[in-house]
Order: structure tokens, then C-alpha cells, then sequence
């Protein structure tokens, strides 16, 4: 029985954890935390009987504590509850699918305390991905990633020896705007944006594919996932979203992974990896597909693509900067108080007043954090 904890629980890359869990039973969940969804949170503890469940804020903590007083599950709060489950004896797989740095401090106590880590959270790689990663190597603990394209380029990495590798291909979708110039992107708002053409995530994911930061984001944790330079990392728009990446290797070959576009696959190949488990649900059809399409990314047009590559460029503090800025623009953006062009606009000021940290801890990336939220809220009032 593999004990499995999920940070993230009533989100999108939670739920369809749990869905994993429910068709194999094998896997034990021994502990769920969320943010204020206590509603979905009770479903679940009642489901799953997990050891502990967290909730973040103190009222969402006292509510659910009420809920479920029957069945004798601890509840916990707020971050200390959240590091209390990433070093919680007994549980051997920390699936973080929280949204946010608060991702970060959870992953680390899990990798000091020698759990394997199936890696949801973008921000942890991105913007503390030079603490993770040799603390993970210290402690001799897998980082497994979740990401649909991380873990194509992973499962392509199979059996092939990593220094014979050119290059990592990314691909992406394009989102709901790919093909369309600036002129007529300045106008969109929120519910054009969150119409995805292959995936069903999370709202700020969604926007952030619409923008092709979340390309950006993956760029770089792909850097420190695979530790590849920038310049082999190279993105690829492929709007069937089939092929999830390949990698290239020194002799030509290029090695991918397909198949169609489902979360619950790449979250299953991390928590069962390196075995493959049945899946239900539907398989690739090549002939219905009939063709596959490949494109430059536009990076006029979707100006965030071109900035995480200077943030990684700059690296340091200046991902962090990249991600906060953004996290807070497109807030913004989903409430409908700026155009969907400012979001880039305001990552790239935001960007241009920072002063570098070169080799920032925890605290000053909680620091970069506040500061360009600051930043933002000077400029939009
Ligand atoms: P969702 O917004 O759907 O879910 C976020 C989850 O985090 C919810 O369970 C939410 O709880 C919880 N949460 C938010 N804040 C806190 C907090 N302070 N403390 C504890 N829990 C909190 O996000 P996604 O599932 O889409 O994405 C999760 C992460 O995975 C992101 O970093 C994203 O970039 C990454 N990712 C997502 C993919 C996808 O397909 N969705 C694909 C690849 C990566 P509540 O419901 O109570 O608010």
C-alpha cells in the first residue's frame, strides 16, 4: 500500500488525483489539505478517512473541524499544518498541487524528511528551483514531475543517457488566442480567456495558457527539473496538444510522448512510476487525428513567453518577480479590472525596477514576492 498525501486536495490536479486513487487500491490517502473549500474537503475526508486534513485559513479550520468531528480525523491549519503533513511519518508521496509559492517551504520540509515528491506546483521549481533541487539530491529524494510536458520529457528520458541529449522540446498549445495579432487580443476579458481548446485546469492556469506565461513557467522548471540550459530548451506550438514534448538527442532522434490530452495520465506515471497502470477513458485515434501541426511561437504577440526566458536569463530573485507579478496581474485580470495585454505589460515593469538577488533564500523569496505585489498595486491604483 503506498501512502500518499495531497496538498491541493479540492483543486483540479487534486480532484484528479483522487480519481486515481479511487480505481486503484493500492494507494492510501493519509492526508489532504486545502485552502477555504471545506465543502469539498468534508466529501472528501469522508471518502478517503485520511489521518489529518489541513485547511489554510482559521475559519475554514474551525468550520470543517465541526463537520467532521464524527469521524475522528485531526485537523490542522494554516502552514504549520501544512508542514506537519510534509513530514508526517508513514506517508511516502507528497503530491503538492497547491497554487502559489506557498508551495515552496511544504516541499521542502517533504524532501528533508525524505518523501518522494510528485511535483504539481509550478511555482516551487521556478521560483526556489536552486534550493530544490541539490536539496533533493542530498537527500537522495525523486522529484517527480506532474506537469503533463515534464513528464513527457521524462518518460523520454527512459534508458537514454542524459548527457547525449541536444535539446528539450516543449510543446504547446498556443490556448484560445493562437493565430490572433495584438490588435485584437487588447480587448478580450476573462471568460474568452478561460476557454481552453484541449485542457480542463484550474482558472489561473487557464489564463496563463491564454498568455503562454504558463509556457514561460514551464521553460523554466524544466531548467532545473532536467538541469538543461535555456538555450536548449526550446518551445513548440502544437495546437492538438497530442504530442505532450520530446526530447532530441545527439544522433537526431527524437524521442516523445503522446497521447491525449488527460492530467490523469502524467499524475498516474508519477505516482506508480516507473510502472504503467491500466487507464480508462478514451486512447489516441491516429486516424481521427489525421495530422499533427507545428509552430514558431509568436513572441510579439505573447510577450510573456519572451520575458521567462529573460527572468531565467537574469535568474536569482527575478523568476520569483516574473511569477508574482503575473500571479497578481492576472488576479486583476480575472476580475476584470485590467485588459489582457497589461498582464505582460505589468510583468515586464515589474521586472525592469527589480534589483537582482543573486542567490536568494526562502525568506527573500517571500520577500521578491511582496515586494512586486507592492509594486503592482502602486501601479493599477
Ligand atoms: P486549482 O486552482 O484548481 O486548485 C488549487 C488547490 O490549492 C485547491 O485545492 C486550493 O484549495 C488549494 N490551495 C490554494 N491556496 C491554498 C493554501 N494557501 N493552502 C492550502 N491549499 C491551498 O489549481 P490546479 O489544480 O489547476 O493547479 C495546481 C498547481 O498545479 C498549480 O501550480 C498549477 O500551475 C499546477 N499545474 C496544474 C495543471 C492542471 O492541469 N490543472 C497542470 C500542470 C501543473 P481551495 O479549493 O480550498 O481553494
Amino acid at each position: 500500500m503506498k501512502k500518499i498525501a495531497i496538498l491541493g486536495s479540492t483543486g483540479s490536479i487534486g480532484t484528479q488525483t483522487l480519481e486515481i486513487v479511487r480505481q486503484n487500491e493500492d494507494l492510501q490517502v493519509v492526508a489532504l489539505a486545502a485552502g477555504s473549500n471545506v465543502a469539498r474537503m468534508e466529501e472528501q475526508i469522508r471518502e478517503f478517512r485520511p489521518w489529518v486534513a489541513a485547511m489554510w485559513s482559521e475559519e475554514a479550520c474551525k468550520d470543517l473541524k465541526a463537520r467532521v468531528a464524527d469521524t475522528g480525523v485531526r485537523i490542522c491549519c494554516g502552514m504549520e499544518g501544512l508542514l506537519e503533513i510534509a513530514a508526517m511519518e508513514g506517508m511516502e508521496v507528497l503530491v503538492t498541487a497547491i497554487v502559489g509559492m506557498i508551495g515552496i517551504r511544504p516541499t521542502i520540509a517533504a524532501i528533508e524528511n525524505g518523501k518522494t515528491i510528485a511535483l504539481a506546483n509550478k511555482e516551487t521549481l521556478v521560483t526556489a528551483g536552486h534550493i530544490i533541487m541539490p536539496l533533493a539530491a542530498k537527500h537522495k529524494v525523486s522529484i517527480l514531475p506532474v506537469d503533463s510536458e515534464h513528464s513527457a520529457i521524462f518518460q523520454s528520458m527512459n534508458g537514454e543517457r542524459k548527457e547525449r541529449i541536444s535539446k528539450l522540446l516543449l510543446t504547446a498549445s498556443g490556448g484560445p488566442f493562437r493565430g490572433r495579432g495584438k490588435e485584437e487580443l487588447k480587448d478580450m476579458r476573462a471568460e474568452d480567456a478561460l476557454k481552453h481548446p484541449n485542457w480542463a485546469m484550474g482558472k489561473k492556469i487557464t489564463i496563463d495558457s491564454a498568455t503562454m506565461v504558463n509556457k514561460g513557467l514551464e521553460v523554466m522548471e524544466a531548467k532545473w527539473l532536467f538541469g538543461m540550459d535555456l538555450d536548449r530548451i526550446e518551445v513548440v506550438v502544437h495546437p492538438q496538444s497530442v504530442i505532450h514534448s520530446m526530447v532530441e538527442y545527439a544522433d537526431g532522434a527524437v524521442m516523445a510522448q503522446l497521447g491525449v490530452p488527460d492530467m490523469k495520465l502524467p499524475i498516474a506515471y508519477a505516482l506508480f512510476y516507473p510502472d504503467r497502470r491500466p487507464m480508462d477513458g478514451k486512447k489516441l485515434d491516429f486516424f481521427t487525428l489525421g495530422r499533427m501541426t507545428f509552430e514558431k511561437p509568436d513572441l510579439e504577440t505573447f510577450a510573456g513567453l519572451g520575458l521567462a526566458f529573460q527572468a531565467a536569463r537574469a535568474g536569482g530573485s527575478m523568476p520569483t518577480v516574473y511569477n508574482a507579478a503575473n500571479e497578481m496581474a492576472v488576479g486583476l485580470f480575472l476580475e476584470n479590472k485590467i485588459g489582457f495585454l497589461q498582464i505582460p505589460e505589468l510583468i515586464a515593469a515589474c521586472m525592469e525596477q527589480h534589483k537582482v538577488m543573486a542567490d536568494p533564500s526562502v525568506e527573500e523569496i517571500l520577500q521578491a514576492e511582496q515586494e512586486a505585489y507592492e509594486y503592482i498595486r502602486r501601479e493599477i491604483d
